[in-house]
């Protein structure tokens, strides 16, 4: 699916094309060969993503993205080749149980409420079954400790919990649109951008953005300021803020009955609503300009932590992780030593004599 984009005269007038990355060029232009070929520069849109991936390794954004004339070893603005392509099974379930939610809302298959659990599984069967066969998404059973009727059972669980959950918020309205692109400008220079996985507006509730997640643990590897990036596009596109953000969890449905591990029972209610106001929004957009203009003066050293390198594509081939570790490594075996002569029972030599 295309990204375009309407501007005002001030901003050149018309409908434009939002590549990936890349340049945002009016619809019908042919890009020449520098924009096919080059990766990002200063007038590509920011995606929160992207964002992200810079702030926590300038590195890996580069080599992910490319960046206008920026040599990282395969010529300039060319991007770093990725040495393997790892099991992609974590992002089919978040598609496969996305299109489902995507018909529903675009479709309107709602409103046929007796037929509307059925119908999705049907469709997110027939995504599943599509995703799985895909070469690129390199699914690897035993990485996921799952078979594939596993696989699917999950991605079922993920369709019926949305639809309880979505029933018991009233995630229905006027307007509930999923899949709605945002793009805003935080000044005439620096576009920012999004897909927000729904957008529901109602007269009770007001206009609610939510985003769905499929994660094994509730706010883990989930960030926040993903939804306030939304409300930041929505308040550029439409000048006020949308009234409430929130994730919903498509392992956690409204109703399920979870115990920690202390033994307390908890009743889920689907959904973790996000805080934010109009200094989030601020923070975010300047956040954006900061980093573009980092990315501008090519700053691109590598920022080396377990918690980013573990789900990074280039970590079997990142020298400043292998040094990170082979130092922390040194650093442990340094400490055992001493432990092993503090705790010696015999040996001890008093140097004094
Ligand atoms: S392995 Fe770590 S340090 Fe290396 S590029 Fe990836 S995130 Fe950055």
């Amino acid at each position: 699916m295309k990204l375009r984009l309407l501007r005002n005269a001030e901003q050149g007038g018309g409908l434009f094309d939002i590549p990936p990355t890349g340049t945002v060029t009016p619809v019908g232009s042919v890009l020449d060969s520098r924009d096919r070929r080059f990766g990002m520069n200063t007038s590509s849109t920011l995606y929160w993503s992207t964002l992200k991936m810079y702030e926590e390794c300038p590195q890996k954004f580069v080599w992910s993205k490319g960046w206008d004339q920026y040599d990282c070893g395969y010529g300039p603005g060319e991007r770093k080749p990725k040495p393997e392509q790892r099991s992609r099974h974590h992002a089919v379930f978040g598609i496969v149980i996305q299109q489902a939610i995507e018909d529903m809302y675009n479709l309107e298959l709602y409103r046929d409420p007796k037929n509307l659990t059925a119908r999705m599984l049907e469709i997110g069967e027939k995504e599943f079954d599509r995703q799985i066969e895909k070469p690129r998404n390199n699914i690897n059973y035993s990485e996921a400790k799952m078979t594939r009727a596993e696989m699917w059972d999950l991605c079922a669980d993920g369709i019926t919990g949305f639809v309880q959950t979505m029933k018991a918020h009233r995630f229905l309205g006027p307007y509930a649109k999923a899949e709605v692109d945002l793009v805003g400008w935080i000044d005439t220079w620096s576009p920012i951008g999004g897909r927000a996985d729904t957008i529901i507006k109602r007269e009770d509730t007001g206009v609610t953005i939510i985003d769905g997640k499929n994660t094994k643990y509730k706010m883990q590897y989930t960030d926040p300021d993903q939804l306030r990036w939304y409300a930041l596009l929505y308040k550029l596109l439409y000048k006020v803020m949308p009234d409430r953000l929130a994730y919903v969890w498509y392992r956690f449905p409204t109703g399920l009955v979870t115990t920690d591990k202390e033994g307390t029972e908890t009743i889920e209610t689907g959904v973790e609503w996000v805080e934010f106001d109009e200094a989030d929004l601020q923070g975010l957009a300047q956040r954006a300009l900061e980093a573009k203009a980092a990315m501008k003066a090519e700053q691109f050293d590598p920022v080396p932590s377990p918690k980013v390198c573990n789900f990074c594509d280039f970590l079997t081939v990142c020298d400043a992780r292998k040094t990170q570790r082979a130092a922390n490594s040194a650093k442990r075996n340094k400490k055992n030593q001493i432990t092993e002569i503090t705790e010696a029972k015999a040996g001890f030599a008093d140097w004094s004599l």
